[in-house]
């Protein structure tokens, strides 16, 4: 009868092993674009003891649903060709770790159009120190997401965007800077005058707040588990490093600090270190903002 119970199990937890299945939505994603994560297909809800995963370099951090499903969010670099691969290691109640794969597919990158340099100031002539300081802030910037991963999870409700206003230009359009020098514009801009109201995107820990060269006086709010969002060309900032902040709270002010022509929001995202477009948060299914 021992016997005959051990070898159940067993066939049981192959069964159950065989079955896990690791599913990405969009299968085909622009680059920078936040993805959606799910590891499926087990015939017992409590075969799973825990999920980890990795994509692009960056961790995957796997909550468990109320279907029995585990539930993430990935990044897609900016700079992605051809496709992405992510990883999910699935630990099962009996100590084994399953290995599931899937590809995410990245069209060839085409900018939606080229705009003339009139808003946002992505790349103007700078000299070696110029070169630098871009370097250093972009390295701060870069190391807030990083630490984000850290950081436990304290959104639970959907991303809003940080100003109603109109959005001026969006995550990926291509930009003239001159004859010869394109960049991808990465982030959204929104319509503002210097003192309008910069909202949070949502609830979160203030990571910095200082000044970049070319971003000027900017605000990084930690959402945790990855998610950081950026404020960039603030007049002024009214939450400090370490604060709390809420959903849709007042957090800064609008500005033309860096190098800009015009006052507006230039509003980013991140997931770890990686670049995305905040908009796919804000349109982020709401079961992956509701496990
Ligand atoms: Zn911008």
């Amino acid at each position: 009868v021992l016997l005959r119970a051990v070898l159940l199990c067993a066939v049981a937890a192959s069964a159950a092993a065989a079955q896990s299945r690791l599913v990405v939505a969009p299968a085909k994603a622009d680059p920078g674009a936040v993805v959606r994560l799910m590891v499926q297909g087990w015939a017992r809800r409590d075969s799973v003891r825990s999920v980890a995963g990795e994509m692009a370099g960056e961790p995957l951090h796997f909550v468990h649903a109320d279907s029995g499903r585990w539930l993430a969010i990935g990044g897609v670099p900016v700079e992605a060709a051809k496709s992405v691969t992510a990883r999910a290691y699935v630990t099962l109640i009996n100590g084994r770790v399953d290995t599931v794969r899937a590809r995410i597919e990245v069209p060839p990158y085409v900018p939606p159009k080229v705009e003339p340099l009139t808003v946002d100031t992505g790349f103007t002539k700078l000299d070696s120190a110029g070169v630098a300081r871009v370097a250093s802030d972009n390295a701060k910037a870069r190391e807030i997401g990083r630490r984000s991963h850290d950081t436990p999870r304290l959104w639970f409700e959907p991303f809003i965007k940080p100003r109603s206003s109109v959005m001026t230009s969006m995550f990926g359009t291509g930009r003239s800077f001159n004859t010869d020098v394109r960049s991808r514009h990465n982030g959204t801009d929104f319509r503002g005058k210097v003192g309008d109201t910069v909202f949070a995107s949502n609830r979160g820990v203030v990571a910095l707040t200082t000044d970049f060269l070319l971003a000027g006086t900017v605000l990084y709010v930690d959402h945790g588990a990855g998610v950081v969002t950026g404020y960039f060309h603030l007049s002024k900032a009214l939450v400090a490093a370490g604060d709390t902040v809420s959903r849709g709270q007042a957090i800064a002010l609008v500005g033309a600090s860096g190098r800009v022509t015009g006052s507006h929001l230039h509003w980013a995202a991140r997931y770890g270190a990686l670049t995305v477009n905040g908009m796919d948060l804000v349109a982020l299914d709401p079961r992956w903002v509701r496990p």
